[in-house]
């Protein structure tokens, strides 16, 4: 260490408080890094290394970035997982002895962002901590951004909290070091592969302040620890204010629809599967926000679905009033427009790094909030009268910016032009001080020319030689000896100054230093000021944001028709032509066909059986996707729609997941089947899609039939299978809570139109060798398939075809006509409404008659 020079010493000594981040040491315009993170971060983001003398034999590898574009380069290194300690001069170099004093200001991790393209205005930016204490598991979710703190405690397995952890989709997780090789190990298949930090808390004292007392004693162990994490580490991280982080959002897990984390990617609620995509997720259809705010408010809507029926109740009705009324909508949105993301300004007062024009924005904001209250007091809506009545429209803080606020400020903090005039009267005698100070000097101008008799003469300013005379060189000579103090030669110009020139400047000069800096001293003390109504600046932003939301699920539902579904008490599902909401939006040609989907107390499983492309995963995700939209409040895509209030979703479809963990797809079918199996309830909805896939055909046959067996029996869930093994169609039989149903198809002249359209019974055929065809399959293997099936269908060796190829043909005794008839019957009498179902395919027809 001693043979480097001073600064080094000073470099290594601050490197050692952040071993695990990239270092920007502050060398006067630029940040720069040295040794190790040198080589790292030119890597990274390719710039320059370079070398600088250090004291030692050798030069010390240094790269650097101007601190005015540092935000950057600070994004990008925490977009691939870095994390940056910045590191500032914190006396003025002009004043310090020896080496000026540097302190790290602030750790940046992708879970405390303030700023950069990787925060989204839409998303929210959590990071999520976790601990266990017992049999306990606690999880706290904060967005430093805009400084929500969710809570919630589950008594139960790691699982269960992984879970709830994966809802917010954390860019960071700190964890208690017991839970962290678990945590490691279950979280691989989330989303973003989050930055895992094992933490200690010895004394959690720290946390237990900032949140008061009341507010901490009400926690539990597991939920103290948690929180302790949380707030230790974004102290030692932040080093500043957390004053925006004040009230800990408590709820319990059983409030809201449990989705798990592959049942939401499943679902394509946030992001698509296929290439992730936001566009073409349900989350992008419902999203008709104005407000940045509004976007994330509705994106924890979606997040956690309701459970009680009143509630969402509450919120349909807000939705069916904006519905109806398109210019109250349209007030809204237009007020709303003029709203900036209010959490996040308030975030920033909090940090202390909001300037100006911040302040201003948040005036703007402030200024649509009578105008809004007065809309939804005058909607007519009791939920959107309600979420008003007792609003507070923080007027006083409003008042306090526009009285002191100039209307166009600049950015920076520390040039003056901040306040407005009339404020401050010291400010204003400042103000008057320069500006009469450079009114004389105006004046001087005049006199100097009459004077000396050159019009040419002009009174100028620059940094270096402050205020000066200017005349042409040739003029210069005209000067009267002993006034002018020449200062300056030009190529054709000299300049000078004279003693009262001088004397003036010095006051303007002064006046002006003071002025910036009183300037600088008022907003700053109009922030500090602001700090103190933080939390009720964020019931106010919670309030926009929420009318925000309700707007957009009109806006959607109106635009795409949607109508408000009833709520049931007890689990009757009952859809009367509903559709998907996003295949039909992204459709463009043809027109979405729309089905029906009854589920009542003595008919809670329907067994879909038809052929690959027939739309029958399609049609169960769009009974999963109206039932969440309607637990989220919003209007579903139907004529007609009674939902019930559903604990939770379940889903088995697809397979893309799999590959993320490594683990066969058959394992992963068991594992997502144990867990239905296990948490399954009445009130729950059973997707399968394709069930029994990857085992031998018997094996698969035999599962599905053993699963779908043991949900109808010992659960009584409502669920939605879809399967190729036509065989489980005899089912219907003995399970009398199961119904089948197909996807009608019209063959003709050896070509299958899909009807999309779903119908009773079973299908009779997988039209695999159709699929092969359309797919392209060279014609003499198609029609090899078609012998051979002919073959295997002649013979009635159905046991034997099914042996050999893995779309079976149907049992001829398991289809009986005559059974599905009289299944028919019973249903459609059920079903007054179920109305046009279109004849069933012309070769179930066929075989009919
Ligand atoms: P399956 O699960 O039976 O293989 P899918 O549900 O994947 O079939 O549907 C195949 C395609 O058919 C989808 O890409 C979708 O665009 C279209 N489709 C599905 N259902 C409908 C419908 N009701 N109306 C119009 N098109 C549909």
């Amino acid at each position: 260490m001693a043979q480097y020079t001073p600064m080094i010493q000073q470099y290594l000594e601050i490197k050692q408080q952040v071993p695990d981040a990239i270092l920007f040491f502050r060398l006067g315009d630029f940040y720069e890094m040295f040794f190790e993170d040198a080589a790292l971060a030119s890597a990274e983001l390719e710039i320059t290394l370079t070398g600088r003398e250090g004291g030692a034999a050798e030069r010390i590898p240094m790269c650097g970035v101007p601190y005015h574009s540092a935000d950057n380069y600070i994004s990008r290194l925490i977009e691939k997982g870095y994390k940056v300690a910045i590191c500032e001069q914190v006396e003025n170099p002009a004043e310090a002895k020896g080496v000026v004093r540097r302190e790290i200001v602030r750790v940046v991790t992708p879970g405390t962002m303030m700023e950069g393209k990787a925060l989204s205005d839409g998303e929210n930016n959590y990071m999520v901590s976790l601990a266990r204490s017992g049999h306990e598991f606690a999880l706290a979710a904060c967005d430093v951004t805009t400084g929500e703190l969710h809570h919630t405690t589950v008594n139960g397995s790691i699982a269960q909290i992984l879970d709830e952890a994966a809802v917010y989709q954390p860019s960071e997780l700190i964890v208690d070091p017991s839970l962290t090789d678990e945590c490691r190990e279950r979280t691989m298949a989330w989303t973003k592969v989050p930055l895992i930090n094992g933490i200690r808390v010895d004394e959690p004292e720290e946390a237990a302040a900032h949140f008061g007392k009341s507010g901490w004693e009400a926690l539990s162990a597991s939920g103290r620890l948690c929180i302790s994490m949380l707030m230790k580490y974004l102290i030692e991280t932040q080093k500043r204010s957390l004053a925006h982080i004040r009230e800990i959002r408590f709820y319990e897990t059983d409030q809201f629809m449990r989705l798990d984390a592959f049942t939401r990617r499943n679902l394509e609620l946030m992001e698509t599967v296929r290439d992730r995509s936001r566009k073409g997720s349900l989350l992008w259809l419902l999203d008709e926000t104005v407000t940045a705010m509004g976007g994330r408010q509705l994106r924890r809507w979606l997040d956690k679905p309701l459970l009680q029926k009143s509630r969402i109740e509450e919120r349909l009705e807000a939705v069916e009033c904006l519905y109806g009324q398109l210019i109250t909508r349209e007030e809204l949105r237009q007020r709303l427009k003029q709203v900036y993301d209010m959490e996040r300004l308030v975030g920033r007062i909090s940090f202390g790094n909001a300037n100006a024009k911040d302040l201003i924005a948040l005036k703007t904001s402030l200024e649509q909030v009578p105008e809004l209250i007065s809309i939804c007091m005058q909607s007519g809506s009791i939920t959107l009268q309600n979420l008003v009545s007792a609003a507070d429209p923080c007027s006083d803080v409003l008042e306090w910016i526009r009285e002191s606020i100039a209307d166009d400020p600049p950015l920076g903090v520390k040039d003056g032009g901040l306040i407005k005039e009339g404020f401050d009267a010291h400010l204003d005698k400042l103000r008057e001080a320069s500006t009469s100070g450079k009114r004389w000097i105006t004046e001087l101008e005049q006199q100097e020319r009459q004077s000396t008799g050159i019009k040419s003469l002009k009174i100028g300013y620059n940094k270096v030689f402050g205020y000066y005379i200017e005349v042409t060189r040739a003029n210069a000579a005209s000067l009267p000896e002993g006034r002018y103090e020449r200062k300056q030669t030009l190529a054709n110009a000299e300049r000078f100054i004279t003693p009262e020139l001088k004397e003036k400047e010095a006051l303007i000069l002064e006046a002006e230093e003071k002025m910036v800096e009183l300037e600088y001293q008022l907003f700053v003390q109009l922030r500090d000021r602001i700090l103190d109504e933080i939390p009720r600046l964020q019931l106010l932003a919670d309030l926009v944001c929420e009318m925000d939301v309700y707007q957009s699920l009109a806006t959607v539902s109106a635009k795409y028709h949607y109508t408000k579904p009833m709520i049931s008490e007890n689990s009757h599902l009952h859809i009367e032509e509903g559709r998907h909401p996003v295949v039909e939006a992204v459709m463009e040609s043809e027109a979405f066909i729309p089905n029906d989907t009854l589920l009542f107390d003595d008919l809670k499983m329907m067994l879909i059986t038809g052929p690959n492309m027939a739309g029958k995963s399609t049609y169960m995700r769009q009974v999963a996707l109206i039932c969440i939209m309607a637990q989220i409040g919003c209007f579903v895509p139907a004529q007609k729609a009674q939902i019930p209030v559903l604990d939770r979703i379940f889903t088995r479809i697809g397979a893309a997941d799999d590959l993320v963990r490594g683990q066969s797809t058959f394992m992963v079918e068991m594992r997502d089947i144990q867990l239905m199996t296990e948490k399954a309830t009445p009130q729950s909805l059973v997707i399968i899609d394709e069930l029994g896939r990857g085992t031998s055909t018997s094996e698969g046959m035999a599962i599905a039939q053993a699963v779908i067996e043991f949900l109808h029996d010992e659960i009584g869930c409502l669920t939605l299978v879809s399967t190729h093994y036509h065989e489980l169609a005899h089912l219907e039989g003995q399970l009398p809570l199961l119904r089948n149903f197909c996807m009608a198809v019209k063959e003709k002249d050896g070509e299958v139109t899909f009807l999309r359209k779903l119908i009773e019974g079973a299908a009779d055929s997988s039209y695999g060798i159709y699929c092969a065809k359309i797919a392209g399959l060279p014609g003499n293997i198609i029609r090899r398939a078609n012998q051979l099936l002919d073959i295997l269908e002649g013979t009635g060796e159905a046991a034997t075809a099914a042996a050999i190829r893995s779309d079976a043909a149907p049992d001829p005794a398991v289809t009986e006509e005559p059974a599905r008839a009289a299944g028919n019957d019973k249903v459609m009498e059920q079903i007054s409404w179920f109305g046009d179902i279109p004849e069933p395919s012309s070769r179930n027809k066929e075989k009919q008659e």
